[in-house]
């Protein structure tokens, strides 16, 4: 046994893991077949990979490994929508989540374990911070919920058509495991998803908005919430440090940098009873967005224990998103999926225990369904 730490293949790029195998003295083609075992067929031992001689298959053994998060529960929505709670072998626990819709399969993948960034509406926010989490345990999400829908037969036919970093954390803060994740994503040798079918979500890292137009420019969705400084530095905190003005440029930028011609930035903004749901403030949003390419996505609010917010009224809800869309905005309202298994937005929080008890009680006492029926949308987290 070697004491030395095993280096995760799982969490390696293409030209990572190309310089994993020059580095042990092999051809660089090695990378693609290994690639292709890990992400195409699913393989969590050397042993499995038959075109690699058994001698490299020993050697890799002894230097490497291929880990993924453990699936520590699965649900099943009465919608489709699943959801696993994964243990990380680096400590803490995360969710993740797949959202069926058609053709088109979803899957809201986590990049930290809480969040540091604290938005008061969010109970992702409100366990804190832990940890951000590797590589390999970012796509070691995808490779797993693969597992779970059994072997594929090529890239196409995959039931995950489209990802969205929008599960548990700030995408944005743990930027260079994100950044390698997204791109195991993209790769053909990797998962085939387009980077117009990955979208990473941020609350508005400016700094980082700028990296990822050059590094990747995937889609983009920016966490708006509200059309002032004075109502988003409370809904966001980090709107002190990036407040609105630089953040709409910023998002100007992203979607003038971006080649390809889906440059539309989304813009999210979560529905609060009596908060940020008012005719005043659909006009003061429909200003701030003139001129950037946007579309709006309201979200209704996913309540959860102790939030202290409430969900807004069907009603508000409809005159908000008709003017907006009277006024040149496209808006959509997104539905709400997997609430019976808490997977909707903002309820991840990467616990296991006393889940359905908790569910029934604050449905019972504060959750509307009646409200949800609006229209269809984007994935949602
Ligand atoms: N940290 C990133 C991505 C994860 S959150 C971000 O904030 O953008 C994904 C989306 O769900 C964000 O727009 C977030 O603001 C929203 N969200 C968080 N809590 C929510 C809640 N309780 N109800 C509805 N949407 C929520
Ligand atoms: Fe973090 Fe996003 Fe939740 Fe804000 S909404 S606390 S940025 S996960």
């Amino acid at each position: 046994m070697t004491t030395q730490q095993k280096v995760n293949l799982l969490g390696l790029s293409r030209p990572q893991m190309e310089e994993f195998f020059l580095n042990m003295g092999e051809k660089k083609f090695r990378a693609q077949q290994v690639l292709k075992w890990i992400h195409h067929h699913q393989a969590d031992s050397f042993e499995q990979m038959t075109d690699v001689g058994k001698a490299l298959r020993q050697k890799l053994s002894e230097v490497a490994e291929i880990r993924g998060p453990e699936v520590a529960h699965e649900s099943i929505s009465r919608d489709g929508t699943r959801k696993w709670v994964f243990e990380l072998s680096g400590g803490g626990s995360v969710e993740t989540v797949f959202i069926p819709d058609g053709r088109r399969g979803t899957l809201c993948v986590s990049s930290q374990v809480g969040c540091a960034v604290d938005c008061s509406f969010c109970s992702t926010g409100k366990q804190g911070f832990q940890r951000d989490m590797t590589s390999a345990e970012i796509i070691g999400q995808v490779w797993q919920a693969s597992r779970a829908f059994g072997p594929r037969r090529n890239l196409g036919e995959h039931p995950i058509t489209n990802v969205v970093m929008m599960g548990m954390g700030e995408p944005m803060l743990n930027y260079d495991n994100v950044l390698t994740a997204m791109r195991i994503m993209k790769d053909d040798l990797g998962y085939g998803i387009g980077k117009k079918r990955i979208t990473l979500s941020t609350s508005g890292v400016i700094p980082k908005m700028d990296q990822l137009s050059q590094d990747l420019d995937v889609a983009l969705a920016v966490s708006l919430h509200a059309p002032n400084d004075e109502l988003r530095n409370e809904l966001v905190p980090l709107n002190r440090k990036y407040p609105l003005k630089e953040l709409m440029a910023a998002c100007k930028r992203y979607s003038d940098n971006i080649t390809h011609r889906h440059n539309t930035i989304t813009m999210e903004y979560v529905m609060l009873r009596d908060v940020n749901d008012k005719p005043e403030h659909a006009r003061q949003l429909v200003k701030l967005l003139n001129g950037i390419p946007v579309k709006v996505n309201l979200i209704p609010f996913n309540p959860f224990p102790h939030a202290g917010y409430e969900r807004s009224r069907k009603s508000d809800i409809l005159e908000f998103h008709k003017y907006l869309n009277d006024n040149g905005l496209l808006t959509t309202v997104r539905t709400t999926r997997g609430d019976d298994i808490d997977a909707a937005c903002g309820q991840l929080v990467g616990q296991v225990q006393d889940r359905t008890r908790r569910s029934e009680r604050w449905k019972q006492s504060i959750f509307h369904r009646s409200e949800q029926k609006t229209d269809n949308n984007t994935a949602q987290a």
